[in-house]
């Protein structure tokens, strides 16, 4: 699976310890406050920008200082989506944070407060990222080669 990739952006030590320094970062900032973490399992982003939420109910946050968590920040329009959406209930607080940040410009208003790496304008697999719900299960992030991606 890993002769999919074109390259091999992070691996899996560099991304461990990359986490390890957002945590300390994280608790360090959240030292006398208690955090709720909302993580994004699926965006659920159609190709037309458009961002469905499947999830009946969200979990409590008024009053919470809370964090969003998700896999990478793209367009910016699930995040953006979901941001406005967690505002509407009032929250104390909203900060985001992302394994991985494209250096492209945003569709939508939004800027991530945790960036594990940036990266260029490249589709990315591996660490939990997919591809048709393939390379999820990859040890380390890296570039999928173009020809494997549909036109
Ligand atoms: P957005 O464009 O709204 O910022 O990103 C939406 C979602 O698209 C992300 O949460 C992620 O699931 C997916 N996505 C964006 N860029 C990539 C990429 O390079 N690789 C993969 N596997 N998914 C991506
Ligand atoms: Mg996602």
């Amino acid at each position: 699976m890993q002769d999919d990739l074109e390259r091999v952006l992070f691996d899996e030590g560099t991304i461990l310890t990359r986490l390890d320094e957002m945590a300390a970062q994280i608790s360090e900032d959240y030292r006398d406050r208690e955090l709720t973490v909302i993580a994004v399992l699926n965006g659920g982003t159609k190709t037309t920008g458009e961002v469905v939420f499947k999830q009946i109910a969200l979990p409590e946050v008024a009053g919470r200082h809370i964090l969003i968590l998700d896999d990478i920040l793209d367009s910016g329009l699930t995040l953006s989506a979901i941001r406005r959406k967690l505002e509407i209930a009032r929250p104390k607080s909203i900060k985001v944070c992302v394994l991985l940040k494209k250096r492209i410009e945003r569709l939508a208003p939004i800027e991530a407060d945790y960036v594990g790496f940036e990266i260029g304008n490249e589709f990315v697999v591996g660490y939990g990222l997919d591809y048709m719900e393939r390379y999820r299960n990859l040890p380390c992030v890296g570039v999928l080669r173009k020809e494997l991606i549909a036109a």
